[in-house]
């Protein structure tokens, strides 16, 4: 199968091709041709496997240039032994219609790990295929948590190096120290004055910056990216979802007549893009629900067809998820079109310039007929932590309870009572102090004292992989003006 450009159907590329470059050369998102449909046999055979195999099923669908050999190591070394019970995406089952994915037992504590313990290999794997030769340089922008995720990811993988770019005020006490003593000899990680979409575009820029892309050939090396924009971060998403829907069934859940919702707390719309692919595929999902946070530029989006990124920015307690630029809209975008390149170039070209762009009535129609967006401030967001766990001692983190208070008042508008899956994104011992605040405690002023409490206060455990950082040192701590992004990676690649 091939891939191409959302902003060009002729610019076509293997899967291999799409992953080892991470964006296509004139801006767009590599998307596949066509989006291979699961048969009731598929998920006969697909019910009966471990997630291992339930991965390496579906991603054979999507990157027909790997070799099954090439799957079994990618899927094997991803998902074996690095997630907790060796269950990637358990479900957790709050009430009778109502089942909590829990997407955060990973190495990181967040769902980032389910596509960024497997992009390395696909990479790797790809640059073999594609035999350029030279050393992959990922270069991330984060909210928080992808950050951490790719440095996992990549540290001391041969032939990559990796440097990762978040905003200073703009992520959790945790998440910072994760980035900051983060190990390996192939990584770097700059704080940058600015939030995120600062950074998401300035590392989009280098990307398609022709003078640093000869520069960088010229050392032998080439960019890639471990943000949503690579497809290879989308695929490995599409599989938890359908593994979701395997465990629906074997939980007994009526789901093949009515379907089931999805609720997704969001920000770059990477992780609800692959559950319309899921749904695109042909798991029964019904209705996917966004959820966002203050910055609802989505839902206003889902509601009116504009999209408009002129508006304040707020940093909220569910920072990985303070985003204005949604870049994976781009390719659900050019689906509902059908697959009209022209005019997913006229909106995003619309949208660079003047921040806002409209959909047609089609477009529109469709968006009305698959989802619901909803959001909620951090008042919201904090009661609802603090009204689930009294209700079913359940703690969430701050995105998760996001979607919970969104779905919530999905149910009080339509009386939905479908089977619903809300994902879940992340530990809460990732946001303890506003955790924390939300049962009216104020957090001390050492964060592993705020897990300490959060943990004698709810007796949630606390995840290894966190409870380890105690004893970490910090290695980084350099800070750059957005304005510099470019010179900052060159000099940590040591190109004048
Ligand atoms: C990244 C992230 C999100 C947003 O996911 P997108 O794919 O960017 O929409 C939500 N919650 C957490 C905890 C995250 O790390």
């Amino acid at each position: 199968m091939n891939y191409n450009s959302t902003r060009n159907n002729d610019l076509k590329a293997t899967a291999a091709q799409a992953i080892a470059t991470g964006i296509a050369p004139d801006g767009g998102l590599f998307v596949p041709e066509n989006v291979p449909a699961l048969s009731i046999f598929d998920f006969e055979n697909l019910r009966k496997l471990s997630y291992v195999d339930r991965a390496a099923y579906i991603l054979k669908l999507f990157l027909t240039d790997f070799t099954d050999e090439d799957i079994a190591y990618c899927t094997k070394g991803a998902y074996e032994n690095t997630f907790e019970k060796n269950q990637p995406a358990p479900l957790y089952t709050l009430n009778d219609n109502t089942e909590i994915l829990e997407l955060w037992h990973g190495p990181t504590c967040a769902f980032k790990d389910l596509a960024l313990q497997l992009l390395p290999y696909l990479l790797t794997t790809s640059a073999k295929k594609v035999a350029s030769g030279k050393e992959t340089v990922i270069l991330v922008a984060t909210s928080g948590d992808t950050g951490k995720a790719a440095l996992e990811g990549f540290k001391d993988v041969d032939g990559t190096r990796i440097i990762v770019f978040y905003p200073n005020d703009g992520v959790s006490p945790m998440q910072k120290f994760q980035m900051c003593t983060q190990k390996g000899e192939n990584v770097s990680v700059c704080a940058i004055n600015g939030n995120f979409d600062d950074a998401q575009s300035a590392v989009k820029k280098i990307f398609t910056d022709a003078d640093t892309a000869m520069l960088l050939n010229e050392n032998g090396m080439q960019f890639s990216s471990a943000n949503s924009i690579n497809w290879g971060r989308l695929a490995p998403q599409i599989v938890y979802y359908i593994s979701a829907y395997c465990d629906l069934l074997k939980k007994g859940k009526a789901v093949d007549k009515t379907g089931f919702n999805v609720v997704v707390p969001t920000g770059n719309f990477g992780n609800i893009l692959a559950a319309y692919y899921a749904k695109k595929m042909g798991v029964p999902i019904k209705r996917l629900i966004c959820a966002s946070n203050s910055n609802n530029v989505l839902t206003d989006f889902l509601n009116t067809g504009k999209y408009d990124r002129n508006r304040k920015f707020y940093t909220t307690v569910s920072p990985s998820m303070d985003i204005l630029i949604s870049s994976n809209l781009e390719r659900m975008l050019y689906e509902l079109c059908d697959r009209n390149d022209k005019l997913v170039t006229d909106w995003q070209t619309a949208l660079s310039n003047n921040g806002t762009f409209t959909v047609t009535d089609t477009v529109k129609a469709r968006l009305d007929e698959i989802f619901y967006g909803g959001c909620c401030d951090d008042e919201q967001t904090l009661r609802t932590i603090k009204e689930t766990y009294n209700k079913y001692g359940y703690l969430c983190d701050t995105h998760t309870a996001v979607a919970v208070s969104v779905y919530n008042n999905y149910v009080k508008e339509t009386a939905d009572d479908t089977v619903t899956v809300i994902a879940s994104t992340a530990s809460p011992y990732k946001f303890s102090a506003s955790v924390l605040s939300a049962f009216g405690e104020s957090a001390p002023e050492q964060e592993f004292d705020a897990v300490d409490m959060l943990n004698a206060k709810t007796e949630v455990v606390v995840p290894q992989p966190l409870s380890d950082l105690k004893k970490a040192t910090v290695r980084f701590r350099d800070i750059c003006e957005k304005e510099n992004i470019k010179n900052t990676v060159l000099g940590y690649l040591n190109i004048k």
